[in-house]
């Protein structure tokens, strides 16, 4: 098999901070488990902006359509903030999911042992917790029309949005949360508004269509959205891979993530069509912007950087294995310790810089061999 590659675009602010400790990792990888990539870096964002007058250009667009994986760092910063919306960093972001039809969004909340005391929640409900929401990211109700802000001609206006979904819509998504589940715990719950939304309705109805068709050695359940945000708070540990629609899926995972603390902790992937391989087009970032209130500080957090490229190596290259292994390294790294600024507790302590937990995640590596 030719060596697969890899796209990095690192962005802006903090971006190519917490990117530098992921190359170490990809290195380690390559050096010290066989896990070779074509790796090669672009520009994105403000540093695209900087360069070429447009946050993407063409050339990195079509490589980025080209290579195996892309994974991307952060984009923005306040020196963008004036620029006119066509051209701002997070529209190079926005080109690239659009273009790469990327329509499920998979956001984990996994929450690492060592952290579980700083959830809102209680240690029992959260330790351990490793759950996948798969957030339909293309269609739905930000983007339906007719849409708009129009007079009434009774001197009052309204606002209009429309929830649509078609079949092929809610089938090729709810195709990606079966194959994520049974690369899991074999479960998907699947969640709308079926009481009171036709679109709910169809929703349920062709998740299950795909399910009796498909999937049928996965476990399906269906829950009103409603209900699963509760569920999510009272006992998430029920669940394992969760599909459900780009609105309900953008509250349900912010909730779901913040269950397990820090958002220097957060990764996340986004899926297209599979290819002839059964790869699909594929994007992995953090879930955080660029902070430009850190950044040049070295008080950046790589972890979710780190874990995004974990999660490249499970969902787009079959390396689970490794994937778990740089998870757990980072679950020792955080046993033993180690803080960046943004895990300090409300009692403080010493803090690592953004390359010391490199070092400490590499050594971590280093003794899983
Ligand atoms: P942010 O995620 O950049 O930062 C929010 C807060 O979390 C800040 O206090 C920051 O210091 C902290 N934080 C974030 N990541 C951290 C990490 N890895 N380690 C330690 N602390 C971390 O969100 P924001 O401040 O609202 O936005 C800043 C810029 O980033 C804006 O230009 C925004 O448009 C952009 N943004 C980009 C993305 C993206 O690239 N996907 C996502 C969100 C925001």
């Amino acid at each position: 098999m030719s060596t697969p590659s890899l796209l990095i675009l690192a962005g802006d602010g903090i971006g190519p901070e917490v990117m530098a400790q992921v190359r170490r990792v990809i290195d380690w990888m390559g050096d010290k488990r066989g896990l070779k990539f074509n790796v090669s870096e672009d520009l994105v964002g403000g540093a695209a902006y900087d360069a070429h007058g447009t946050p993407l250009t063409d050339d990195t667009m079509a490589r980025a359509q080209a290579a195996d994986a892309v994974l991307l760092g952060a984009v923005g910063g306040p020196k963008y903030d004036d620029l006119d919306f066509s051209v701002k960093p997070e529209r190079g972001l926005l080109r690239l999911r659009k273009e790469m039809d990327l329509y499920a969004n998979l956001r984990p909340a996994q929450c690492f042992d060592a952290l579980a005391d700083a959830s809102s929640l209680k240690r029992e409900v959260v330790a351990g917790l490793d759950i996948m929401i798969v957030r339909e990211l293309t269609s739905g109700i930000y983007f339906g029309e007719p849409r708009g802000i129009i007079d009434d001609n009774e001197g009052g206006r309204i606002g209009i949005n429309t929830q649509r979904y078609t079949t092929d819509e809610i089938r090729r998504v709810a195709r990606s949360a079966f194959e994520l589940a049974r690369r899991r715990n074999n479960k998907v719950c699947s969640m709308e508004k079926a009481n009171v939304m036709e679109s709910g309705i169809l929703w349920r109805e062709e998740v299950t269509w795909v399910h009796e068709n498909e999937y049928q050695d996965v476990e399906l359940s269906h829950m009103y959205a409603d209900a699963g945000a509760m569920q999510l708070c009272r006992w998430p540990k029920q669940f394992d891979v969760i599909v459900t629609d780009n609105l309900f899926g953008d509250l349900l995972s912010d909730a779901a993530a913040m269950l397990t603390g820090s958002l220097g902790m957060l990764p996340s992937a986004s899926l297209g069509a599979p290819n002839e391989q059964g790869r699909p087009k594929a994007l992995y970032e953090p879930v955080h912007g660029s902070a430009p209130d850190i950044a040049g500080t070295g008080k950046a957090n790589p972890i979710a950087c780190i874990l995004s490229y974990a999660m490249a190596l499970r969902y787009s290259f079959d390396q689970g294995d490794e994937a778990a292994r740089i998870e757990a390294a980072v679950e020792a790294v955080l046993a033993d310790g180690a803080r960046t600024a943004d895990l300090l507790g409300p009692d403080g302590g010493e803090a690592v810089t953004t390359g010391e937990m490199g070092d400490r995640i590499l050594a971590a590596l280093d003794a899983s061999l």
